[in-house]
């Protein structure tokens, strides 16, 4: 074969032959860019005369070349960042990208991109202003507290209060609220890297006001509670409530803080969703500074906010690493429109996209699920069948973990009940352009309908990606 090879190597169009044929492609993507990935064509080419691929077959020519380099440039130039339907059932997925924007707080968001801003100048003095006045009135309006401020996401925000009010110093925290959200967000961890000393206290499932009251030292300089997002305990237990911690605070002049993890600023009983204290009922019981995220049951940008007590507020923000956590001009812009229109809570479950999913009713979707199911029956696939099932979809993002509501879902069965056609479909799925995401439930694919849009443009879009899926399955 080694006496074949360099023949083949002569035929190999030059860098120049081929660059004569993509002139639309350096228009596009610039000289360089395409220079370089056809250089590392040829080389895979001379690489596989080398290692005798073509000994009987003809080596690619200039056209091939030629069309495996326009590939390669679209495909380097897609985004990565590619939207999915989220068909999981669970309405704010974190790894989804959580709560999705209102139409306001997206047309604010490219305003502020496009062009220059306030951000943090005053129109009235011309001096320097402050980033925080865009929203902080707003919060301190819906939650009653006195002052407030905003952060990356929540996890910068107890990152910063933890560091603000007590560094080097002890913080009491029950052993029943020392978790774990999302892998990588530990309460120990972060008590840690914030300055602090964690004091453990009670056990957990037991944790009482005389644990809290046994904890002061001369040392300690906050309590500190975290809202037990993402897993619930039954049985014997005892929890402090917050104006228990309030007073007690209080009684020895020291800041509570109470990380709310989700912080919903409306009763979603009202909504007919379970039940969970909100933002302002938990400032009026005096807990001195409260942390939530923006971007999961407030549906907003991805931020952690505080608010609570002046005198603390300031003292946070006058951290030197409030400017390495500080909020972003896009977030801001956001984060006020979403604000804003909790002034109307009326109208909050149409113009909320993350309330109007979590309120959507069964019958609703049931009503879309009957409507898709015959158009969605004739393009998938042959191997599988397809029917319409109730079944529940969650919150998400360790808000309410164990309430759930009722939905409709497609489930998808392998008709030789194999776990293999299951998965390949499901990996179909996810390679579809844009890519169809459920979960996979006693050997079925479940496409929990909550989170499709009943437009109908959503929905054709729906139905037209699946039947893409004949090609490949
Ligand atoms: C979600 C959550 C966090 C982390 O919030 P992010 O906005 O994801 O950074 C922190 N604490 C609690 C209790 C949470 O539920």
């Amino acid at each position: 074969m080694n006496k074949k090879a360099p023949n083949l190597y002569n035929h190999l169009p030059s860098v120049d032959q081929l660059l004569k044929q993509l002139t639309t492609e350096i228009k596009e993507y610039g000289h360089e860019q395409v220079v370089s990935i056809i250089r590392s064509e040829l080389v895979l080419v001379r690489e596989l005369i080398r290692s005798g691929a073509f000994e009987s077959l003809s080596p690619p020519d200039l056209e091939s070349i030629v069309s495996a380099t326009q590939q390669k440039l679209e495909s380097n130039n897609q985004s990565s960042l590619t939207p999915v339907f989220n068909l999981t059932g669970t309405v704010l997925h974190t790894n989804l990208g959580r709560a999705l924007l209102p139409k306001q707080a997206i047309q604010s968001l490219l305003v502020a991109a496009a062009s220059p801003s306030n951000l943090e100048f005053d129109l009235n003095t011309g001096q320097r202003g402050e980033r925080d006045s865009h929203f902080e009135e707003l919060i301190c309006e819906l939650t009653g507290a006195e002052a407030a401020t905003a952060v990356n996401n929540n996890a910068a925000a107890v990152l910063l209060c933890l560091n603000s009010l007590a560094l080097g110093k002890q913080v009491p925290v029950s052993r029943g609220e020392l978790v774990e959200i999302g892998g990588s967000f530990r309460i120990p961890e972060v008590m840690e890297r914030a300055g602090t000393q964690m004091i453990e206290i009670g056990t957990t499932n037991r944790t009482h006001l005389k644990d809290y009251k046994k904890a002061i030292t001369d040392e300690t300089a906050a309590f500190m509670k975290v809202h037990t997002s993402n897993y619930h305990i039954e049985g014997f237990t005892n929890e402090v409530s917050t104006q228990e911690i309030t007073l007690l605070a209080q009684q020895h002049n020291l800041p509570f803080i109470y990380d709310m993890g989700s912080g919903s600023l409306v009763d979603f009983s009202q909504l007919g969703l379970p039940a969970e204290a909100t933002v302002a009922e938990v400032i009026a019981e005096g807990v001195d500074i409260v942390t939530f995220s923006g971007d999961k049951l407030l549906g907003g940008p991805q931020c952690g906010i505080i608010a609570g007590k002046r005198e603390w507020v300031e003292k946070i923000r006058q951290n030197p690493l409030k400017r390495a956590l500080r909020i972003d001009k896009l977030t801001l812009a956001a984060l006020s429109e979403v604000l804003k229109l909790y002034r109307n809570p009326e109208k909050l479950m149409d113009s909320l996209p993350t309330l109007q999913s979590l309120t959507r009713s069964q019958a609703n979707i049931n009503k879309q699920a009957k409507r898709l199911l015959a158009l969605i029956k004739p393009v998938i696939p042959k191997l599988y069948d397809v029917s319409i099932i109730e079944t529940t979809s969650q919150i998400g993002s360790g808000a309410l973990p164990v309430e759930r509501i009722s939905s409709t879902a497609f489930a998808i069965n392998s008709i030789n009940q194999s776990d293999n056609e299951i998965r390949s479909l499901a990996l179909a799925l996810r390679k579809l352009p844009k890519p169809v995401i459920g979960r996979i439930q006693n050997g079925k694919i479940i496409l929990d309908l909550r989170c499709l849009e009943t437009d109908s443009s959503v929905e054709a879009e729906f139905i037209e990606q699946l039947s893409l899926l004949q090609e490949s399955a």
